[in-house]
């Protein structure tokens, strides 16, 4: 396939329709309204389903080496408290991580 694609936005949908589009030969240009920004908060967190996503997109180790995999999540109270843990469903290999967190410090990078 060949060819050249605009893409309007580069959230995680524009950037993972690059990367696959890239991938399947075409020449992706990304157009962007708003100037570059962290996340909002500490960071983000993906779980299975997009982990999934982003092996079929090949940046999956990449990813999961400056991550944090966990296979729960414990809802805190402020003070740290654990109230609840939270089992993460696996979609992926049986070993793989079932969600994993990034600090907003290194989505920038
Ligand atoms: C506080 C907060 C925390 C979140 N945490 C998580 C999390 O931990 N894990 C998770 O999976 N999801 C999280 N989400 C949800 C996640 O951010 C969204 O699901 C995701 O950003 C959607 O991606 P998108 O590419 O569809 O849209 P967007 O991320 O909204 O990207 C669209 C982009 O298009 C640009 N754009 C729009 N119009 C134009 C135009 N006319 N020309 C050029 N550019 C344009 C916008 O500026 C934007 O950058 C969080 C959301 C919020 C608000």
């Amino acid at each position: 396939m060949a060819g050249r694609v605009l893409i309007v936005g580069s959230g995680p949908a524009g950037l993972a329709s690059a990367i696959a589009l890239t991938h399947a030969g075409l020449q992706c240009e990304i157009v962007e309204v708003s100037p570059p920004s962290r996340p909002a908060g500490i960071g983000i967190a993906l779980q299975s389903a997009p982990l999934r996503a982003a092996k079929r997109l090949g940046i999956f180790k990449q990813l999961l080496e400056v991550g944090r995999p966990h296979h729960v999540i414990d809802m805190c109270r402020p003070d740290g408290t654990i109230v609840a843990t939270v089992p993460q469903l696996n979609v992926n290999e049986p070993d793989d991580p079932r969600s994993s967190g990034w600090r907003a410090r290194v989505c920038t990078r």
